[in-house]
């Protein structure tokens, strides 16, 4: 009877990204569909064959992808959109990446974000949907991988209730009574796949049902119970493994009463409460625990004696042929592996575990779990040595650091004056006129931008040169602002490649991997920087670049930074110390850079927080802890200017009714939302509750190339000072202009300034 190891799906973009470059290449039309599928198909075979390598006992099949899981689910069952024609078989590659990525004549598919991952996915329209099996792709694979490598393999399968959950219908997530009529349709089905798989002899199927961990009612459990039953009674040979994660199931008593063999449980992201349940209610003795220990969505090492000891705990609790180890979640969401990170410091990267290195820690608590740690005693050695070394380390032990934190308690981050006295003051420092016109920061990053950092990053360029080029791209854009009329500038961020990069490497703590692609849509992948020791400011950030600015121009230049819990969100995150303690940390450092934009005449400075709704977590009941960590480092950050500095921030989405209370906490003089495309339901928001401060409610969409007319920005406007102040106003566009061309922007603005000059005119 021993304990056995499972995952539940690996990493597509390969080691050296061979995945994306294969997709790109297919799209520019470098490839026909042979070359595509052959290569495809190696990747795939070279991915489970090294997770067997790696000791994998039960290894996850079909959970590869050509673009996105959820895109192959729709595609699968037929769930197509008609724009993008109809279909009675399996789709060809370009239909396929029509979906995704649109085509002449018909839009692309929404995406959004796969629960609090940065990964998107395909968001399925559920409008006049017929369901049919185009393709019985689990098969498919299952075989593929028996055939080729003699594995008998795990297929994951999206569940159909999250399937349904995930997507929409008339522009509306699905309810319950909507995932209730479509049901009926998808399930037969969702058999055939089954059936079909259990003929061919798989054993076990992986069926994902994350929307699970969401669920807080009873009623909602009956279509997941339904599918269970169903499932269960028609292919009684095929073993479920019900899998959920990142988070706790809140109706675990009800849950693992259902006719399944095996129940996945997130073991690390569920603050402590899947844990809690297992110990307070057990566990049914007729299923599988597979239990998920590892981290799957962040990039440590695991400490093996305490992973070592959590099984201990569960084998109180289950029996070993009930016990399968696993991730916590699929590790899709971390880079591949760690050994093609060759400048990295030792020390660092001993405390590292990419997945790879996530899947042998596997095999090793599965080793020391049946035989003792005696079997694998070098590898738990190794991992204390390693881990000691790195919390020991000067990055992790800056004295400075600490004294700052032990401050924190015995200070109030507020700012001098209230708001009412500040703008005042500010008002009588800047004289801006009515309604006043900025944007939010970037400008087009031209292939000559991205050209010039690429060089000099490959040492092709010399810093002076490459800095000269920035001052230039500067002064060409403090120029093209003074002649479009606006009335707050900005530098343009042409020294950033994303919000978060920049602020790395000049601060300590970070660590910008070579290697650590993960997916981010389609064929995208981002590099997360990795904050592994204590941040401390050590330099100036941007302050040269925003003094630069300034002295080009008799108009106000914005300084540009991004907020802690920004930086936080879109980073790798040391686990060792919580989350927040990071995050002011980081505000900390961020502090001194507020103060010394200011000493150095800088009057407006912004901190952006796009990441603050994104974040939240997925469960409502730990929503306002989150909410007050994100505005006590904000405060931090922001407080330690004088009255008459004004504090502007940014944040890119619409909906936010229901954090308001928050967006007022922050305190600051002047906010900008990305709003161009709801402004109804904001503006509302704003109405109800009252707010005092100043608001730039974007007046036209960034998101596009289109060129919004004056006439149509001016009804914004219009729309906008029906119940805003014009006094509180700003007009701007709704979020960075980094990804658009410089022409269509120069027209966009240009537009902007005149619509807002026309109802100037009639104030
Ligand atoms: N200042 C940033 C920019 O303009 C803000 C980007 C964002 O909101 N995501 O690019
Ligand atoms: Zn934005």
């Amino acid at each position: 009877m021993t304990i056995i190891n499972s995952n539940l799906g690996y990493p597509r973009l390969g080691e050296h990204r061979e995945w994306k470059h294969l997709l790109e290449h297919f799209w520019k039309g470098q490839l026909d569909n042979t070359t595509f599928h052959a290569t495809a198909k190696k990747l795939r075979l070279a991915n489970l064959k090294k997770q067997r390598d790696l000791g994998v006992d039960y290894i996850p099949v079909a959970d590869n992808s050509d673009y996105d899981h959820v895109l192959d689910t729709l595609v699968a069952f037929n769930a197509i959109p008609n724009r993008f024609g109809h279909f009675d078989h399996q789709l060809d590659l370009p239909d396929y990446y029509a979906i995704a990525r649109g085509t002449e004549t018909a839009v692309a598919a929404e995406m959004t974000k796969w629960f609090n991952i940065n990964y998107h996915y395909i968001v399925p329209e559920f409008d006049d949907v017929s369901f049919k099996l185009l393709d019985n792709r689990w098969l498919r694979y299952y075989q593929e991988a028996k055939q080729e490598l003699g594995i008998d393999g795990k297929p994951v399968i999206l569940g159909p209730v999250s399937f349904l959950k995930l997507g929409k219908r008339h522009g509306q997530y699905l309810d319950d009574a909507a995932v209730s009529e479509l049901l009926p349709h998808l399930l037969p089905l969702y058999q055939q796949v089954f059936e079909e798989l259990a003929a061919a002899g798989a054993k076990w199927i992986q069926l994902d049902e994350p929307t699970l961990v969401k669920t807080t009612t009873t009623a909602e459990l009956i279509p997941y119970q339904t599918v269970l039953t169903h499932l269960h009674t028609a292919v009684p040979t095929l073993n479920i493994e019900l899998q959920t994660y990142l988070d706790s199931l809140d109706q675990y008593d009800q849950i693992v009463t259902w006719p399944v063999q095996a129940i996945g449980l997130d073991l690390v992201h569920d603050h402590g409460e899947n844990l809690a349940h297992l110990v307070d209610h057990g566990f049914p003795a007729d299923k599988i625990l597979a239990a998920g220990i590892i981290d799957g969505h962040n990039v440590w090492a695991s400490d093996l004696q305490t992973k070592l000891a959590l099984i201990q705990q569960l084998r109180q609790i289950v029996t070993n042929d009930q016990l399968w180890l696993q991730p916590a979640n699929s590790l899709l969401h971390v880079p591949i592996t760690t050994k093609n990170e060759t400048k990295a410091d030792p020390v660092l990267l001993g405390g590292l575990a990419f997945a790879d290195q996530k899947l042998t820690e596997l095999h090793t608590l599965t080793v020391a779990a049946n035989q003792g740690v005696a079997a694998v005693q070098a590898a738990f050695d190794r991992n204390q040595t390693n881990l000691a070394a790195l919390n020991q380390s000067s990055h992790r032990n800056n004295q400075s650091v600490r004294a700052a934190e032990a401050q924190l308690a015995h200070q109030k981050f507020e700012r001098q004056a209230p708001f009412a006295t500040r703008i005042k003051l500010q008002h009588e420092r800047l004289h801006l006129p009515l309604l006043p016109t900025t944007t939010i920061g970037s400008f087009p990053q031209s292939a000559q931008v991205r050209a010039k950092r690429a060089a000099w990053r490959k040492g092709n360029l010399s810093d002076a040169d490459y800095q000269a080029f920035l001052h230039a791209e500067t002064k060409r854009w403090i120029k093209l602002q003074e002649d479009l009329g606006l009335d707050v500038l900005v530098h343009g961020e042409f020294e950033r490649t994303d919000m978060v990069e920049y602020f790395g490497q000049k601060l300590t703590g970070f660590y910008a991997t070579q290697n650590g692609w993960v997916q981010s849509y389609g064929s995208r992948g981002v590099r997360p920087p990795v904050i592994f020791g204590d941040v401390a400011y050590t330099e100036p950030i941007t302050v040269a670049e925003s003094v630069y600015a300034q002295s080009l121009t008799d108009q106000p230049v914005k300084g540009m930074l991004t907020a802690p819990l920004t930086i936080i969100n879109w980073s790798f995150v040391r686990d060792d110390i919580p989350r927040a303690q990071v995050q002011n940390q980081i505000a900390l450092a961020l502090r001194q850079e507020v103060q010394n934009l200011e000493k150095a005449d800088i009057k407006i400075i912004q901190v952006d927080e796009p990441a603050l709704r994104e974040g939240l977590p997925l469960k409502q009941r730990h929503w306002q802890a989150y909410l007050d960590e994100a505005v006590y480092s904000f405060k931090i950050t922001t407080t330690g200017v004088q009255n008459d500095t004004q504090i502007h921030t940014h944040m890119c989405y619409s909906n936010f009714a229901d954090i308001i209370d928050t967006i007022k906490a922050l305190d600051a003089d002047v906010i900008s939302i990305e709003t161009s495309r709801s402004h109804g339901e904001i503006i509302s928001a704003f109405e109800q509750t009252g707010y005092d401060q100043e608001i730039g409610l974007g007046v036209y969409d960034i998101h596009s190339p289109r060129v919004p007319s004056v006439t149509e920005i001016e009804a914004n406007i219009q729309r906008a000072l029906r119940v805003i102040d014009a006094q509180q106003f700003w007009i701007n566009p709704d979020c960075g202009l980094k990804t658009r061309q410089e022409p269509e922007t120069l027209a966009a603005l240009k537009h902007m300034v005149a619509a807002r000059n026309a109802i100037q005119a009639q104030l």
